[in-house]
């Protein structure tokens, strides 16, 4: 067995969010312990890396270990920062970094040790564990049903986890402490001229009218906590409207929302791949899935509801459906987000809605296609400029829009562009430092005078500081003169600046499978499959040709929910 010199030495590497600092210490020349000094790893998501990775490294006695399905980029942050804290205790650092690449071609380590019965039966089966499938798992459960619920990725939280957090509720603690008048029928109309009246209506409807009691029961029965006095204003939306889940993403609402559901008795089983519905005399009445290689059938005596989210990652289908959408686009979702439940339904005559409707986000990082938390800025006040340093549209306006006149200028890039006025709205740069700090390896965020930014950008400088200032007079007059911009105007004036470049990447897909208002599933001829549920982004036709930001979280919650109690009754 390999012999490393006794000691404590700390380590630096690279993951998801930024930098991981590891402490290793090595005892009788064996790796004895791993302890992680600090890091911003998305919680829950990076959980399973941090847990058998090390393990794993201190079991082998080597770094040469396999990723976590799931968390691979976690997984190479811990190993890296690991190999150079043994690399400051003497051990050649390119024997190492042969170590780590080889380790990439190992199969990666699953996140449980499953010892799953060929079959076992409940009353309900839920594929996803995002919140559509956690929310339906809960409600279903207070019923009084035996749940399981089966979740591929190493992690619950799907999309879920990983969204900005913001959930449209007219008539939130957060609008009533900024006395903005709202209600269920301003927001119905909302969603209706966003999704050009194309929207089911009796859904949207439902959606509407739920919105403020998902809202409560997420407080009273969930627990779940909200920032008090935050607000997104997405665009589209004629008031602020989404309260903010507290802390960072949605990971207060994963967190407790997976607390609920076990807490209930709910079977969550991560690393099991629904693979077939399962049918009987025409109704739906479990899943066949596989766990590790191995068979696994699932029976649900109720029924099952599909909660897999949608098919942003599934470029072949985003290709046969909506062609404009190929290889060039990134996606913002999650690694496990690829239309599995639509082509497990379409193989049972399921009818599909929509399928061409296909979102993409304006804010978005052009070489990963990772959602920009930081360029959230957009909502507190930033503008939207080109490579000539000229505004080219309302920076507020739908996704669509905004990313169609993005992909329009030189490079098919838009660069946001802010102060410390803006910045003092919701300290998007120290509350998102790990991607800043990307983002500036990258090459894609400055942060300086006007003259610096414009310089390492190559924006026209004189063109922009004329944007800048005709902007700071329309704001001093309370009405933006260009384009219009609704919500607070907000100056930059006041250094140091931030230019970000961004670039749209798919985001959303509105279409999906046809549900009635019980969220049973319908096939291609308007009947209701027995037995078969959905909700969430997999349920088609909601939100019309475009979804307003901030809704999907709404209705994935009250109709997950509702899937959960319709099933039941
Ligand atoms: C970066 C980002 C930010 C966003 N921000 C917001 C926001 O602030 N507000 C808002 O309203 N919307 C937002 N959205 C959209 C919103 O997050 C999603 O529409 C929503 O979370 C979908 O929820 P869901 O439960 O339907 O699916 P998901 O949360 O995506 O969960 C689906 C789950 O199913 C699992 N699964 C898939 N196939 C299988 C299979 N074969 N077997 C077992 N499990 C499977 C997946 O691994 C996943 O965990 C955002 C989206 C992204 C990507």
């Amino acid at each position: 067995m390999k012999k490393y010199k006794d000691g404590s030495f700390k380590g630096i590497g690279i993951g998801y969010a930024g930098e991981i600092e590891a402490l290793v210490t090595v005892l009788h020349g064996k790796i004895h312990s791993i302890e992680f000094l600090s890091h911003n790893e998305t919680p829950v998501i990076s959980e399973p890396a941090f847990n058998l990775v090390p393990a794993e490294i201190i079991e082998k006695n080597t770094i040469m270990v396999p990723n976590v399905k799931g968390c691979s980029m976690s997984s190479r942050g811990i190993k890296e920062a690991v190999m150079n804290a043994l690399v400051l205790s003497g051990e050649d650092k390119d024997t190492l970094i042969k170590e780590v690449k080889g380790a990439e071609n190992l199969d990666k380590i699953f996140v449980t040790k499953n010892k799953f019965k060929p079959s076992e039966n409940f009353d309900i089966v839920i594929v996803g564990g995002g919140g559509a499938g956690l929310s339906a798992a809960i409600s279903a459960s207070n019923l009084g049903a035996k749940v399981v619920l089966l979740e591929k990725m190493a992690a619950v939280g799907g999309n879920t986890l990983v969204s900005m957090g913001g959930i449209n509720i007219p008539g939130s603690d957060a609008q009533k402490a900024k006395k903005i008048e709202d209600n269920s029928e301003l927001y119905y109309n909302d969603a209706l001229v966003g999704g050009d009246g194309e929207n089911n209506k009796e859904l949207f409807k439902i959606l509407s009218e739920n919105a403020l009691d998902t809202y409560k029961w997420l407080k009273e029965e969930v627990g779940v906590e909200f920032k008090k006095d935050e607000l997104i204003h997405f665009g589209g939306h004629t008031v602020p409207r989404a309260a903010v889940f507290k802390g960072k993403y949605a990971v207060e609402l994963i967190s407790k929302l997976r607390k609920k559901a076990e807490n209930l008795g709910v079977e969550i089983r991560t690393g099991v791949e629904a693979k077939e519905i399962i049918t009987k005399d025409n109704e739906v009445i479990g899943i066949c899935a596989v766990s590790e290689g191995k068979t696994v059938e699932f029976f649900g005596s109720r029924g099952v509801i599909f909660a897999t989210g949608g098919f942003s990652g599934n470029i072949e289908m985003r290709k046969k459906y909506n062609p404009e959408l190929d290889e060039r686009y990134k996606t913002t979702n999650q690694s496990g987000i690829t239309g599995d439940g639509h082509l497990m339904c379409e193989k049972i005559g399921v009818d599909f809605v929509h399928m061409s409707y296909i979102q993409t986000f304006p804010i978005a990082n052009p070489l990963t296609g990772a959602l920009s938390h930081v360029g959230g800025s957009r909502f507190d006040g930033a503008i939207l400029v080109n490579r000539s340093g000229k505004r080219f549209v309302e920076e507020l306006e739908r996704r669509d829009v905004v990313s169609q006149a993005i992909l329009a200028q030189n490079g098919g890039v838009g660069y946001l562009v802010w102060a410390q006025e803006v910045e003092a709205v919701a300290n998007r740069t120290t509350e998102n430092k790990a991607e800043v700090n990307s983002l500036k390896r990258a090459d894609l965020f400055i942060e300086g005078s006007i003259e610096e930014c414009s310089k390492k950008l190559d924006i026209n400088l004189d063109t922009l500081k004329e944007t800048i200032n005709t902007y700071n007079s329309s704001v001093e007059n309370g009405k933006d003169q260009e384009f219009n911009r609704r919500g607070n105007l907000v100056k930059i004036e006041k250094g140091p600046f931030y230019i970000q470049t961004v670039a749209p990447a798919v985001h959303h897909t509105m279409g999906g499978i046809r549900i009635n208002s019980r969220n049973e599933v319908l096939d291609i001829e308007g009947n209701i499959i027995k037995g078969l549920y959905a909700a969430g982004e997999i349920v088609g036709g909601i939100h019309g040709t475009n979804r307003l930001g901030g809704n999907a979280i709404t209705d994935i919650l009250v109709f997950g929910k509702r899937a959960g109690e319709k099933i039941m009754k």
